[in-house]
């Protein structure tokens, strides 16, 4: 990989080249998080806006020569990103404003945002020749490892909390994972996984521990960029100066993965000159799952702060000790974002209102980020004449029991009718009165 200059711990500042450690900076047990330095001379010699132009491979290998993979590892065949970048006039013009995109990642092949990290787990896993491949989640990283996995045929081991949703679970299952059903929370099936992986050898896919993760979920930032450019320069998009950033960008934030994604794939663009400034990151977090947001209004050192007891309707960003916070706050800090807390009433009323103003089925999780979005207009966090994008990180089907909640919440029945048109004549009246 000589296109990666090193490894360096967001603690200490060391610096270590690739193969010296496996995951962390040793001189922090765990916590010792590792960002990924590029050589941007040698990236650029291997891609560019005009390149991929005449790239027609619309996944995240598109941008192969910004990964931290070796250049002839082969990669899993499943179809992860390039997820769709819809307008929605609608749901902007509710709010008062002109430009809201929702990204849609409840698109990619396990429905989750989550392919983009594990796709990245399964090529790193095989270049170092692992056996086995593990992780912790709260259902969705889960469900992305074992399907990235069955794609080409990997074994695994997968720690979820028992409380996870039972599509997540059907989802794992139905891959052929071997399943720890944790009689726990998150945090504690996170500790078992580690435990377990140490003991036994295992590649460690953990979020916020595992450096590469980062890496892959930070595609979807290069995308919005480039999807942004070709809506609104049409071919002119496809010109090297033609990707775009936008003003705004919202995100639900757990273990703050994400978020420190979506950050590093902007300061990439940056760094290389495809995109001209870096846009506000909104990250937006569950009241009952607050660490992050709390952190911030308070100025509170993430590393030190104790972690909460967190408890959601969002299954997937409740975390009470956020893994990857040391990104998750430069995130927010370093490019004058902010935080947002919405109670769980608003994300479930974010289900529908989303659904309803742009065709975008979310779960409670990726729903918040657009509740997140409802909140940032009362706090007049952002202008009417800025460009939004909304990042839905996960698919409604993923969680029918609380779209059922939600609908219910917002008042919205079906009508029961026997199998017979009198009845339904009955209920056409009825709601023409
Ligand atoms: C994991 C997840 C998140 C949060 O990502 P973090 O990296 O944990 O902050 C948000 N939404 C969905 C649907 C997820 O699966
Ligand atoms: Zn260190």
């Amino acid at each position: 990989m000589n296109h990666v200059k090193h490894l360096k711990c967001l603690i200490c500042g060391k610096e270590y080249q690739p193969d010296e450690i496996d995951y962390v900076c040793p001189d922090h047990g765990n916590e010792g998080i590792v960002d990924v330095v590029y050589d941007y001379d040698v990236v650029a010699r291997n891609i560019s806006p005009d390149s991929l132009k005449d790239n027609d491979d619309f996944t995240i290998w598109r941008y192969r020569p910004l990964l931290p993979i070796e250049p002839d590892s082969p990669v899993p065949p499943l179809a992860v990103g390039w997820t769709p970048m819809y307008e929605a006039p609608r749901l902007a013009e509710g709010l008062g404003l002109k430009h809201v995109w929702v990204k849609d990642d409840g698109r990619n092949p396990t429905a989750s945002f989550k392919d983009r990290a594990s796709a990245i787990a399964v090529v790193k896993a095989q270049e170092k020749g692992a056996e086995i491949i593990t992780t912790a989640s709260t259902g969705n990283a889960a469900a992305a490892l074992s399907g990235l996995c069955a794609s080409v045929e990997q074994p695994n081991v997968i720690f979820v909390p028992k409380s996870a949703p039972p599509a997540k679970i059907a989802q794992l299952l139905t891959f052929g994972s071997t399943v720890m059903l944790v009689d726990g929370t998150y945090d504690d099936a996170f500790e078992l996984c580690l435990e377990a992986a140490d003991e036994f050898g295992w590649y460690n896919r953990n979020t916020g521990f595992n450096p590469y993760m980062s890496e892959g979920k930070k595609t979807v930032s290069f995308e919005i960029c480039e999807q942004l450019g070709l809506a609104l320069n049409g071919d002119a998009g496809r010109q090297s100066n033609g990707w775009q950033a936008p003003d705004v960008i919202f995100v639900s934030v757990g273990d703050g993965c994400i978020i420190g994604g979506v950050h590093k794939g902007l300061r990439d663009l940056l760094a290389l000159g495809w995109i001209d400034k870096m846009p506000r990151i909104i990250g937006v977090q569950a009241a009952g799952s607050n660490f992050m947001a709390e952190a911030w209004e308070n100025g509170e050192d993430v590393l030190t702060k104790a972690p909460i007891s967190a408890d959601t309707v969002a299954d997937s960003i409740s975390a009470g000790l956020p893994r990857d916070r040391i990104k998750a706050m430069a995130a927010v800090t370093e490019t004058d974002g902010a935080y947002v807390t919405v109670s769980d009433d608003e994300i479930l009323a974010a289900i529908p209102a989303l659904a309803r103003g742009s065709g975008v089925f979310a779960e409670p999780a990726g729903a918040t980020a657009y509740a997140g979005l409802v909140k940032a207009v009362e706090l007049g966090l952002v202008s009417a004449d800025e460009r939004i994008v909304v990042i839905n990180t996960g698919n409604g089907l993923k969680d029918v029991a609380s779209a059922m909640t939600a609908v219910k919440l917002v008042g919205t029945e079906p009508y029961n009718v026997k199998p017979s048109l009198e009845e339904v004549k009955k209920v056409v009246a009825s709601l023409q009165e």
